[in-house]
């Protein structure tokens, strides 16, 4: 019979189910066996005769961080997140000279990885733009989806050779984890790879990740053309802005297929209610980074329009070329605060921020049901955890301090049942080491 660990926390929160003081969940063969109060769980075990080896932590116990948007291979170009600029465009100019040098994108790729397992991190949603930096998620035993980066194609280099090298890329990521592409942004390709990329992925089953509504210039204005742009046979959404269309980039890539249950967008900040709404209506989640959004001078995301609305949120560091770390606690925490200032005045709002760090990118990515389902605590799901060392006070006053002061505070992390990383502190507790 393999071994069951029974992991108990001051405060379990499973995010699907209510926080739970004095709770536990068991794990065996890296998925979740059972998850409840302490007593109930230790019993449960008893009662079915399955010994169990016991880890306590003080503190609390929950899912492990989904980060749904960032590009591991940046990791070794923190000199340019570091700036801070006047736009999308200023930051690009700083970014390229920086990017154009010579890398080892294989190791600053991994160095990224473990940064995500040390912030407490299971699951990632990382873009790769060069073949050496496609091994990281799964070097690193990480879940998610490594994204191949598909930009600057035009429409007649696509026919001749874009399509063919995509496929190749694609069809060369290693597995597991899942595989999917990144059509850059709507500005970056011409029209015919942003229209054939969702086929190439939804042949294989895969999945699409793009920047949408991270550039002013994707923004919708108000245009006197009232024929559809649709008929003009426009080649780009250059041309689109040229012949004077104010059709938004949401609106423009939905007519051409791009969005839908398998496909997440990061950023989300140039949206209005219409294109909030084209989200919801097809089910595509949006990653929020409002640090990198910051850093680079773009405005504020939307955050409490997306949390009224409902709409599927995530969370994502994107990389440290545009922010100051890959601790997705840090940008829940700016959440919060813009969240607030937006006038956002709900109790759940530090719940649903925990959520959309979690369940939220595992939902974002496909990851929330199925076999390999992660970003919650429920049985049969990954065991994917991390321990954070917050002090358990009240239950609504501890999962406010965790969402606005988390960051820095992963003490452990669990990968299907493995542990990856263990902090003095939780192996002083526990003596648990990774
Ligand atoms: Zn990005």
């Amino acid at each position: 019979m393999t071994a069951v660990t029974l992991y108990s926390a001051a405060l379990v929160v499973p995010v699907t189910a209510p926080p739970i003081v004095d709770g536990a969940i068991a794990v065996r063969d890296g998925r979740i066996l059972h998850v409840g109060e302490r007593r109930w769980v230790a019993g449960s075990l008893a009662e079915r005769g399955l010994d169990a080896h016991h880890v306590h932590w003080p503190g609390v116990l929950m899912p492990g961080l989904v980060n749904a948007h960032t590009h591991l291979q940046y990791t070794g170009m923190a000199e340019v997140g570091r700036g801070s600029y006047q736009g999308f465009r200023d930051w690009v100019a700083a970014f390229n000279p920086v990017y154009a040098r010579p890398h080892d994108w294989a190791l600053d790729s991994a160095a990224g990885a473990r940064q995500m397992l040390e912030a407490g991190t299971t699951a990632v949603a990382d873009i790769v733009t060069d073949l050496e930096a496609m091994r990281a998620l799964h070097d690193a035993g990480l879940h998610g989806i490594t994204y191949w980066e598909v930009i600057d194609w035009t429409n007649e280099e696509w026919v001749e050779r874009g399509r063919a090298q995509v496929e190749a890329a694609l069809d060369a990521l290693p597995s597991p984890p899942g595989t999917g592409l990144s059509p850059h942004a709507p500005y970056s390709l011409e029209i015919a790879p942003l229209l054939e990329i969702p086929d190439i992925v939804r042949e294989r089953g895969s999945r699409i990740h793009i920047h949408l509504g991270e550039s002013a210039i994707e923004r919708e204005f108000a245009h006197a053309s009232t024929e559809p742009w649709q008929l003009r046979g426009l080649a780009s959404l250059h041309e689109l802005r040229q012949a004077g269309y104010g059709t938004s980039a949401t609106d423009y890539v939905d007519h051409l297929g791009v969005l839908g249950p398998d496909c997440h967008i990061a950023h989300g900040v140039y949206m209005t209610e219409k294109d909030r709404a084209i989200l919801r209506a097809r089910g595509t989640s949006v990653a929020l980074c409002p640090r990198s959004n910051a850093v680079i001078g773009l405005d504020e995301p939307p955050v409490a329009a997306y949390l009224e609305e409902g709409s599927p949120i995530a969370v994502g560091t994107d990389s440290l070329s545009s922010a100051p770390s890959l601790d997705l606690m840090d940008d829940v925490a700016e959440l919060h605060r813009i969240a607030r200032a937006q006038g956002y005045a709900k109790d759940d709002l530090a719940e649903r921020l925990l959520s959309a760090a979690t369940l939220g990118g595992a939902h974002a990515m496909g990851l929330d049901v199925g076999p390999e389902r992660t970003g919650y605590l429920a049985v049969g799901a990954r065991a994917d955890l991390a321990f954070f060392d917050i002090p358990v006070t009240d239950v609504a006053e501890t999962v406010t301090t965790l969402v606005t002061a988390g960051a820095g505070r992963a003490a452990a992390t669990v990968v299907s049942g493995q542990v990856r990383v263990a902090r003095p502190s939780f192996t002083e507790h526990t003596g648990v080491t990774s």
